[in-house]
């Protein structure tokens, strides 16, 4: 829907072909709801705080400050590890681990989309987890996620030191690297800073998901995760000191730039280290 669309069907309660079917006129309340929110918009406010809702995965999730407003390229990654899930792992409950699930928009479509999973959703932001389980609970499979307020790396830590392992590790980290923060559009720039930051080369998630997940993942098993604008040869030269990763795949988005990283785990690195 254009932004026109998504304000009026908010004002008027009603599905985009009413608009066009019905032609509904605004009545005095909800004019000047509409100017409010346009005048909002126009304050660089992104609408889709102003409206507090946002569309992912065909489904309505609530957005506010708290977190980033998930973005339909993050649909794609959604789209990949349901993939690979049809592929890989059809016939058994896949444990999933969800880094930084800001809004829970991953945690919460994969949930929906895959019928047998245990997904664990982590965020360092214990206002952002609790949006997430909000959305859970709305949608009904928070009884599929178990949510955790803790920071990735030192998440990731602890679960190797008790070998807790996953068959897919996906994320939507941070990746802006420092130096164009303050370029970022207008709205972009009210949505968390936490969620943007990537570090000085945008990369400074990936290495730490990279370096300390590949113990906590299941041979076989699969990163899954959205990257920035470029990012690509750098992520492959970080990939390839590891010879663990078997094989890296990139996907690209709705403007053909590389978009979507998945990373392979070898099947046989017992055999190999044994050797
Ligand atoms: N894609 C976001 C943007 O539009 C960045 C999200 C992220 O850092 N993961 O700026």
């Amino acid at each position: 829907m254009t932004e026109q669309e998504l304000m009026l069907t908010a004002v008027l309660e009603c599905e985009r072909v009413n608009l066009y079917v019905d032609r509904p006129a605004l009545s005095l309340e909800q004019k000047a709801r509409l100017e409010d929110i346009k005048a909002r918009r126009e304050n660089g406010e992104p609408l889709q705080y102003i409206l507090g809702t946002c569309e992912f995965m065909g489904l309505t999730l609530k957005v506010d400050g708290r977190v980033l407003i998930p973005r339909p390229e993050t649909e794609l990654l959604v789209e990949a590890a349901c993939e690979k899930v049809k592929l890989f792992f059809p016939q058994k409950t896949v444990k999933i681990l969800d880094l930084g699930t800001g809004s829970g928009n991953i945690a919460v479509s994969l949930a929906k989309c895959v019928e047998s999973c245990q997904i664990t959703a982590v965020d360092v932001s214990p206002e952002a987890i609790a949006l997430a389980r909000e959305n859970a609970e709305n949608l009904q499979v928070a009884h599929k996620i178990h949510f955790v307020t803790a920071d990735m790396s030192a998440y990731l830590k602890e679960q190797k030191a008790r070998q807790n392992t996953f068959d897919l590790i996906i994320s939507n980290p941070p990746y802006v690297p420092t130096n164009q923060l303050a370029r970022l559009p207008r709205d972009v720039q009210r949505e968390p800073r936490l969620a943007l930051a990537g570090g000085e080369d945008g990369l400074d998630f990936y290495r730490a998901i990279l370096v300390q997940g590949v113990a906590c993942l299941n041979s076989g098993g699969f990163f899954l995760f959205e990257i920035g604008d470029g990012q690509r040869a750098n992520l492959e030269k970080v990939c390839s000191s590891d010879t663990q990763f078997a094989k890296i795949e990139f996907q690209k988005d709705y403007v053909q730039t590389d978009r979507i990283m998945v990373v392979n785990k070898s099947q046989n690195l017992e055999l190999r280290t044994q050797n």
